[in-house]
């Protein structure tokens, strides 16, 4: 039987504010433990938990660059657990009456092409706090920093149909709420501002019923996703064709190992005994301020694509590129804008394969707009080859402020046109390769390359290649 893979995500997004969700303390990663705490985010008897405007906002954008319906109403509910990194017992969470619902993720699957992922809500809740089993031997610490900071969890339906899948949603979901286009978090896995939950099933190709799942967690990357979804669908395939029942349990992939492990505790008997939070009212969004946050939306990465392939003829592989952030977007448009109508590929080629090589992260380019054209207009007037361009860029990068055409007269760059110069070389190199002349003059053409070549080494590079091809023709004939 053909199987195929249902899963759902689980995501947790750390919210970029200054301050944590129920009070003042610092929302700042990585300062030392327990600084940043206070009756509040301590769970203290008679302390009051007042809601972070800008946690909301954050969180209303986030939900307006997925589809979402926002609500105007919402409410905050008591999530009951016990768990020694929760110091109230429970987590402030959102459970009937969520922030928002009912909105879709676009991506490109590497099996189906595009799709939409719907989502099924976006919550705020509080981050609990967090527990380290390797600090102090035969002992638990705990850091109480982390808890109060906000979050939004959103949950998709279970539209992805493979690991690499949930992956690329991944990918497309941190591209959109992260630093490059909406800014609301980090969206960071390693650091923990971005976590995912997984649930998968498998059911036989073609059904649309939903068997039981498992939960998968503690992943703490993208691709550990995609090896611990692959690992637990192979256990799940093993046990299905052998006859056994899937159980619904909670497991915890090793990355060292590459295996999904049970959890030694039976999460699944958990019964939160959610009720609306006493202390807090309902969270009432003025629908004139709702407005205004969805005006103000960037435009995002879908959108961006489509309009760059429009107005500058690019590929949907070649808008992938120049839409990984909205700054590079930009850049893109600016370097075009100073290129001139009918320039978009020729701009894509030289954003793509010769800036972009100069970025350290992949995405920001370190030489500006401005020096970056001029640049590329010596390379249209023939002043420098190609070649000699990159060498030029890499220098603006140590250089900003001097200008390229100074810089590709410093380092001896600039092509020589000058007849005589380029028939002196082809002369020298006709005398030093006659043995591929004479292969040539017998036939074998395709020697013109390795002969240009030979020229172009002897000028230094500073030839220019089609005057080059021009007097070796000639010199040959
Ligand atoms: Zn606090
Ligand atoms: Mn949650």
């Amino acid at each position: 039987m053909t199987w195929e893979t249902v899963v759902g995500l689980e995501v947790h997004v750390q919210l970029l504010t200054r301050t944590k969700m129920f009070c003042g303390c610092s929302a700042r990663f990585g300062d030392p433990p327990n600084t940043n705490v206070c009756p509040v985010c301590l769970g203290l008897p008679g302390a009051l938990p007042v809601p972070n405007e800008q946690a909301v906002r954050l969180a209303v954008r986030a939900a307006y660059a997925l589809g979402c319906t926002v609500h105007p109403r919402s409410i905050f509910a008591r999530k009951n657990y016990f768990y020694p990194d929760l110091p109230k017992g429970y987590q402030i969470s959102q459970f009937e009456g969520p922030l928002a619902t009912g909105g879709a993720l676009a991506c490109v699957s590497p099996d189906r092409g595009p799709i939409a992922v719907r989502i099924k809500r976006l919550h705020l809740e509080e981050d609990a706090g967090k527990s380290f089993h390797d600090r102090v031997p035969g002992k638990t610490a705990v850091d109480f920093n982390r808890s109060g900071v906000p979050l939004i969890e959103i949950v998709s339906e279970p539209d992805l149909r493979s690991p690499a899948e949930a992956r690329a949603y991944l990918a497309v979901l941190k591209q959109v709420l992260g630093p490059g286009y909406l800014a609301i978090s980090n969206c960071n896995m390693e650091e923990g501002s971005l976590r995912v939950d997984a649930n998968l099933s498998i059911r036989p190709a073609g059904s649309s019923e939903l068997r039981t799942r498992t939960e998968v967690k503690n992943m703490n990357s993208f691709s550990g996703v995609e090896h611990a979804l692959t690992a637990e669908r192979a256990r799940q395939l093993v046990a299905t064709e052998r006859g056994e029942e899937i159980v619904q349990a909670t497991l915890l992939f090793d990355a060292a190992a590459g295996e999904v492990r049970p959890t030694r505790t039976k999460e699944e008997a958990h019964d939160y005994r959610y009720f609306p939070e006493p202390d807090i009212p309902p969270l009432v969004l003025a629908e004139a301020w709702l407005a205004r946050e969805k005006q103000a939306l960037p435009e995002l990465p879908a959108a961006k694509r489509a309009r760059l392939e429009s107005a500058f003829k690019l590929s949907p592989a070649e808008s992938v590129v120049v839409s990984a952030t909205a700054a590079l977007g930009d850049y893109f448009e600016a370097l075009a804008a100073r290129a001139g109508s009918g320039a978009g590929k020729e701009v894509w080629n030289w954003v793509a394969n010769d800036l972009l090589s100069l970025s350290r992260d992949g995405e920001s380019i370190p030489v500006p707009a401005g020096p970056a054209f001029e640049t590329l207009a010596l390379v249209r007037g023939g002043t420098i080859s190609r070649q000699a361009a990159k060498r030029v860029l890499a220098e603006l990068v140590q250089h900003p402020s001097e200008p390229a055409a100074a810089i590709a007269e410093r380092l001896g760059l600039v092509q020589v046109s000058d007849t005589s110069a380029i028939e002196g070389w082809v002369r020298e190199t006709l005398e030093a390769h006659a043995a591929e002349v004479a292969r040539y003059k017998a036939g074998e053409t395709r020697l013109m390359g390795f002969l240009v070549g030979q020229v172009m080494k002897r000028s230094q590079g500073k030839a220019d290649p089609k005057a080059v091809n021009a007097a070796l023709s000639q010199a040959l004939e």
